[in-house]
């Protein structure tokens, strides 16, 4: 079998038993990306070269007995909006294009501790805001299994990756659903874990009461690896739990005991493709052969999700970027020019035209450095949660949100009480054609119907692939799971895929 189809625990193994060097595999993952890449898009920016020498160093220490960790020489890709010290973080934006972090994201951190190589960065939707990576600014990323489809989003680079068998695993992440929904796309397990569970320290900011950092996968048992080697309280994360790290790649094989496993009503109804209900029909049946026991439950404000979810991400969005302003770091307008076509507008319009708004210099460099380096969806939401939080309205919006969000949160306390987990589809829709939902925002958006709820409820949730539409496109089952419950979760899946080869049918690319 060739390397690039070996899960990263075979490549444990292998490694542990001699069977191949940290090199060959990354020399491998070097060839197959240099092949596939071109139509595929995952990656943003490879390192090569740093990845061959880590691989290197990494091979010395086995030899010497000295690994880091068991996982020590195996490559992992990261989405482009962890901090990397010396290595470009541009979160697919023009406005960070060129910005070099001065320090490692914690997870990045872990990573190195733990002698993983990082393989490259990939590409996303602009500071993680979408569903299809196509509000990338600097890649385009495709769906390996039909380059005319996208790859879902926001960390559609890292799905791609891994179902393309660029990298065994690759990290993402989730704010209303950027791990799950293009894990749900391409055809791999995504897991965000619980709010707290992973560090966000060195994470770019897109909405930091949503953010979570996890792992993208070709198996639960991987995803279980990996969240392992990244979770952990961090004292440079305040917001990180102080929660013991459980075993979860032992426990992931444990005997599944026997769940409760909750259906959701309102995830059956209106807006979900029928093929995609089909197959998390079956799934639903698989797992009760698996022992499992179904129950119809009901999350009755789970309809507000996406208003409340769009709500409360582009408020704290506003907030967060409002530091890139081209005066601290990132991209800033070439001022000269700037300076010349106000004296070309003071000629025209009469010596003090130019300054009628009130504006300053310095008002103006802001207002053309964030004119020009910011995306047409990121401006959306700067606007849209400027508005949301100004005078007069935050009452209306924000504070309102953040009322149905409490909501939502007792919804899942409720149904937790009865069940074990929740299973239902990942995504309305199998991954749908670039440009159809572009031109408008509202359907775009309606792609986080059944993700965006565990963000706003802390929650951990794990999708995992569970079939084919006829068109051959994977389709994603969600399970939902209480917060720091990932065990339960990813034991769970397992044992499905201990019984189902969905999650090992590969795409074919040239
Ligand atoms: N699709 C959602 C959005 O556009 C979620 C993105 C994410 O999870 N980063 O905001």
């Amino acid at each position: 079998m060739s390397l690039i189809e070996l899960t990263a625990a075979q490549l444990r193994d292998g490694l542990a038993a001699g069977r191949f060097s940290a090199q060959e595999i990354t020399q491998s993952l070097l060839e197959r990306i240099e092949r596939v890449d071109r139509s595929v898009g995952a990656f943003l920016r490879m390192s090569p070269d740093a990845a061959l020498a880590q691989a290197a160093a990494s091979d010395q220490r086995r030899a010497a007995g000295r690994c880091l960790s068991p996982l020590d020489g195996i490559p992992v890709a990261l989405k482009d909006v962890l901090c990397t010290a010396g290595e470009p973080t541009t979160c697919s934006s023009r406005m960070l294009a060129n910005f070099v972090p001065p320090y490692d994201a914690t997870v990045v951190r872990k990573l190195r501790e733990a002698g993983l190589v990082l393989l490259g960065k990939t590409n996303l939707d602009e500071f993680a805001m979408g569903n299809s990576t196509e509000n990338a600014a600097l890649g385009t990323t495709r769906n390996p299994w039909d380059a005319r489809r996208v790859p879902g989003g926001s960390s559609g680079g890292s799905a791609a990756a891994v179902a393309a068998r660029m990298v065994p695993w690759a990290i993402g992440t989730d704010t209303g659903g950027s791990i799950r929904q293009p894990a749900a796309f391409c055809g791999t397990v995504g897991l965000k874990p619980t709010y707290g569970r992973v560090s966000r320290f060195g994470v770019v900011a897109f909405a930091s009461s949503l953010d979570q950092v996890g792992p993208l996968a070709r198996t639960a048992a991987d995803a279980a690896l990996l969240l392992e080697v990244i979770a952990g309280p961090d004292p440079q994360d305040a917001t990180s739990a102080p929660v013991a790290v459980e075993p979860y790649s032992r426990t992931v094989a444990e005997p599944l005991e026997s769940l409760t496993l909750g259906v959701v009503r309102e995830q059956f109804g209106a807006g979900l493709d029928a093929e995609v209900g089909a197959a998390v029909e079956r799934a639903i049946g698989t797992f009760q052969a698996l022992g499992g026991t179904i129950r119809e439950v009901t999350l009755p404000h789970s309809g507000y999700g996406v208003a409340t979810y769009y709500l409360i991400a582009s408020c704290e969005a506003s907030s967060n970027l409002a530091r890139y302003d081209g005066a601290h770091f990132g991209y800033r307008t070439d001022e000269a020019a700037m300076g010349r076509a106000v004296a070309d507008q003071q000629r025209q319009q009469g010596a003090d035209a130019a300054d009628d708004d009130g504006d300053s210099g310095l008002l103006r460099m802001y207002r053309q450095t964030r004119a020009e380096a910011f995306g047409p969806e990121v401006k959306r939401r700067i606007m849209l949660g400027t508005y949301a939080l100004s005078a007069g309205y935050y009452e209306a919006y924000y504070l309102k949100a953040l009322q149905v969000r409490r909501l939502i949160r007792q919804d899942f306390d409720a149904v937790f009480g009865q069940v074990d987990l929740l299973i239902g589809p990942t995504t309305p829709t199998a991954a749908y054609c670039a440009g159809e939902k572009l031109d408008d925002p509202l359907a775009m958006y309606q792609g986080d119907l059944y993700t965006a709820t565990a963000n706003l409820a802390g929650i951990a949730g794990l999708s995992l692939p569970c079939g084919f539409t006829r068109s051959g496109l994977p389709i994603g089952v969600q399970l939902l799971a209480p917060a720091f419950h990932e065990s339960r979760l990813l034991r769970a899946a397992h044992h499905y895929q201990q019984r189902t080869d969905w999650h090992t049918r590969t795409p074919e690319l040239s």
